[in-house]
């Protein structure tokens, strides 16, 4: 059976949630029995998101194959509960270092190589491999970026030549917009759509279906307008207006008809079973509300000021919450305005330090961790702040003067936390660091081990620096537990300290293993602690 496609394009601006229509279309086809995968497009010059800042750009999300992906994916995979391998975000410098090496290994024999057709056919295989190779039924791709934007344009040549060659019972476009309202009255606004739209036809691509982002629900006298200027029928115009949980979206489009109209224009209807099986969905989705009680959590990192940098941190506290029925309330706080001014941080019921890089910050940080220790506050550290925390717990407990991770300071004379043997001889910071899913040996008779009921878990890394070896018994003495190893003990994987509350750090990342309805365990039992400490 051939795969049918979907492509969702973005116009007007960014910021829309593109990423949103796309996870949630593809989530009411999977309802509806469908096998469904969802591919991100990122048109920028990065190889992948590993070396962008991600206060500029958002988290980067890891994949269990060790992709270092936009955060896109991270969408995809807590809306479908599926993993999304790497080769699901297709970047510029991916196609086109790979024409560049077939060219260098002669494979275009003596052809000029252009845009058109090489760089658009390398981007066609890519996606039709995917579809092919997982034996998808529907694939929702995402192009990044606004319709107009140079880099973009030719994955929407590659996709329009899709559509042409596959036909339109095929292949699908959704265009995704915005009515803004700008006056009291609140009219909206359907001028920016028509633009995005005739933006669109210019190159050639005509949208079948038309998601409009706006405030309130889109009026039928706009949706009639906006389909006369844009010929997409009235029908096929949807409102996509702000909601209180982004996973309520898939439930707004199915309301609107959408799973039928999708599989008219794919002539399935009869063909499948469209039935949606909405049960489980809808429990998790409702127990994402307003609860009574609220847990009050201080996250303490480096790159505050933009939510969408610790995106899944977010996210898999909600989950954690849910579950445990409790609100969670995150105040930010910048680890570098820190410095020595602790006492606020007793306010709260837990402290969460998540993933970091570089010195900036690293003595707020390495404060925090000695500041919830002592003070008996239940303490998740994430990577950096697993890392952060065995630097203050040797400072101050140890008495390892100047203890430091030599990520921090190359030339301290306890280096606590030291790169990776293997990282010695790397040169590239792209890609490099040790990443995605590692086994991992839990320590039965740990706090470890009642939080994941198991002797042996998967879990997900970004790092290049880890815990050095060295200083192991002089930790396990003064109190310490490692109470997770990987690669046969080489590296320490969890750290806690059993005298204490819930003081618990991870080298690897639990976020991006959470999923709304399947909480990852660590956040859980970090709430459930933070929650009995409740002031
Ligand atoms: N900077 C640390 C390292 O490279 C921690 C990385 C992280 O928090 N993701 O090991």
């Amino acid at each position: 059976m051939q795969t049918k496609f979907i492509f969702i394009t973005g116009g007007v601006m960014s910021g829309l949630g593109k990423g949103v229509v796309s996870s949630s279309i593809a989530k009411l086809l999977q309802l509806s029995n469908q096998k469904v995968s969802c591919v991100k497009i990122d048109p920028y010059l990065n190889y992948d998101a590993g070396t962008m800042n991600p206060v500029a750009h958002g988290e980067v999300f890891v994949t269990d194959d060790g992709g270092e992906c936009d955060m896109d994916i991270g969408n995809y995979e807590r809306f479908l509960n599926q993993n999304i391998p790497k080769s699901h975000n297709i970047t510029t410098a991916q196609i086109y270092s790979n024409v560049i090496e077939a060219e260098r290994r002669g494979e275009y024999l003596g052809a000029c190589v252009q845009i058109i057709p090489h760089i658009t056919d390398e981007i066609k295989n890519r996606i039709r491999k995917i579809a092919e190779d997982e034996k998808l039924d529907i694939l929702v791709v995402e192009c990044g970026g606004t319709v107009g934007d140079i880099e973009s344009l030719p994955f929407l040549e590659a996709l329009r030549q899709i559509r042409t060659e596959d036909g339109p019972e095929n292949v699908i476009f959704v265009h995704v917009t915005l009515a803004p309202s700008l006056d009291v009255v609140g009219e909206q606004k359907t001028k920016p759509t028509q633009h995005s739209v005739q933006e669109l036809r210019r190159i050639g691509i005509q949208p079948d279906l038309l998601t409009v982002r706006c405030t309130s629900p889109l009026l039928e006298k706009t949706k009639k307008k906006i389909s006369m200027f844009t010929n997409v029928s009235v029908k096929d115009v949807f409102s996509c207006h702000d909601v209180d949980s982004i996973f309520k979206v898939p439930q707004i489009l199915y309301d609107q008809d959408l799973v039928n109209i999708i599989f008219k224009k794919f002539g399935m209807v009869g063909l499948v079973n469209a039935s949606a099986n909405w049960d489980k969905w809808n429990s998790i989705v409702n127990s994402i509300k307003k609860y009574e009680k609220t847990v009050n959590i201080a996250m303490v990192g480096k790159y505050v000021t933009l939510t969408d940098s610790y995106v899944s941190v977010n996210h898999a506290l909600k989950h954690a919450g849910a579950s445990i029925g409790k609100n969670v309330s995150i105040e930010w706080i910048d680890s570098e305005t820190l410095d020595g001014n602790m006492e606020k941080l007793g306010n709260f019921d837990g402290i969460l330090v998540p993933g970091g890089f570089g010195t900036r910050g690293s003595e707020g940080i390495i404060k925090t961790a000695n500041f919830a220790r002592e003070k008996n506050i239940p303490y998740l550290g994430i990577c950096f702040g697993f890392q952060l925390a065995a630097v203050a717990f040797g400072r101050n407990v140890c008495g390892l003067n100047g203890a430091n991770s030599t990520e921090v300071d190359p030339k301290t004379t306890n280096p606590v936390i030291d790169l990776l043997p293997e990282q010695k001889a790397v040169a590239n910071m792209g890609g490099s660091l040790r990443l995605g899913a590692n086994d991992i040996n839990v320590k039965e008779n740990s706090l470890a081990y009642k939080v994941y009921n198991s002797k042996f878990i998967s879990k997900r890394h970004r790092h290049r620096f880890e815990f050095n070896k060295k200083y192991i018994d002089m930790f396990i003495e003064k109190g310490m537990v490692f109470s997770g190893e990987s690669d046969n003990g080489k590296r320490m994987e969890i750290l806690e300290i059993p005298s204490h509350k819930f003081f618990f750090g991870v080298q690897f990342h639990p976020e991006f293993s959470s999923r709304p309805g399947f909480p990852e365990e660590a956040f859980k039992a970090f709430l459930e602690a933070a929650s009995s400490n409740s002031k």
